[in-house]
């Protein structure tokens, strides 16, 4: 199959349809989480009343963040191709589904994409996880090799091949991923232009 053949779109959002601007490492700081532990798997393993009130606070920060996105390069004109292509666009995030949402509109894509194709961490098990591209796989009536899953990190490239997906890695300029990636693309400029 060609890139230009996929009909099937998943997207990771931040840093991938989006200038990336989360950081991190401040991320754990204001929240006591060690260096080396994946946020939101920490949260999850915390008593219920904190782990409440650290989603709340991320939730917030992520919000301040949202409103002020810009899209990634070629972004924009990328899904608009694909839309007008009559390809099947989804969301698949670690974010918030209503961030995404807010997101997607400061960037100007929110008609590309149906809130109920936007998965976020409470509607999926979070990537690596395949469990949100299954479901996007399962709602849309097509096997999981028909989807193409694009991100900016190793996260993305996991999920999908633990689905059975297609990946594709941009807004790195080089890979170093090369076993979990089927196509690579400086940005999605180049993606665009790749799709023929
Ligand atoms: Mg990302």
């Amino acid at each position: 199959m060609s890139l230009g053949e996929v009909r099937n779109w998943v997207f990771d959002m931040d840093g991938t349809l989006t200038v990336a601007v989360h950081d991190f490492a401040a991320i754990r700081l204001a929240l006591d989480i060690p260096a080396e532990h994946d946020i939101l798997t920490h949260l999850a393993a915390l008593p219920a009343d904190e782990a409440a009130a650290k989603h709340a606070w991320l939730l917030e920060h992520e919000r301040d963040l949202a409103i002020a996105s810009t899209a990634a390069t070629g972004a924009v004109e990328l899904v608009r191709e694909l839309a007008e292509r009559g390809c099947r666009l989804g969301i698949l995030t670690r974010n918030a589904r209503e961030l995404a949402h807010v997101t997607l509109e400061a960037i100007g894509l929110a008609d590309c994409f149906p809130v109920e194709h936007i998965l976020g961490r409470d509607e999926a098990a979070p990537k690596p996880s395949p469990d949100g591209l299954l479901k996007i796989a399962n709602a849309w009536g097509v096997a999981p090799g028909e989807l193409v899953m694009v991100g900016d990190y190793r996260f993305d490239l996991d999920c999908g091949r633990a689905a059975g997906a297609r990946t594709v890695l941009v807004n790195l300029p080089d890979n170093p991923w090369p076993e979990l990636v089927d196509w690579h693309a400086a940005d999605c400029r180049a993606l665009k232009v790749m799709l023929g």
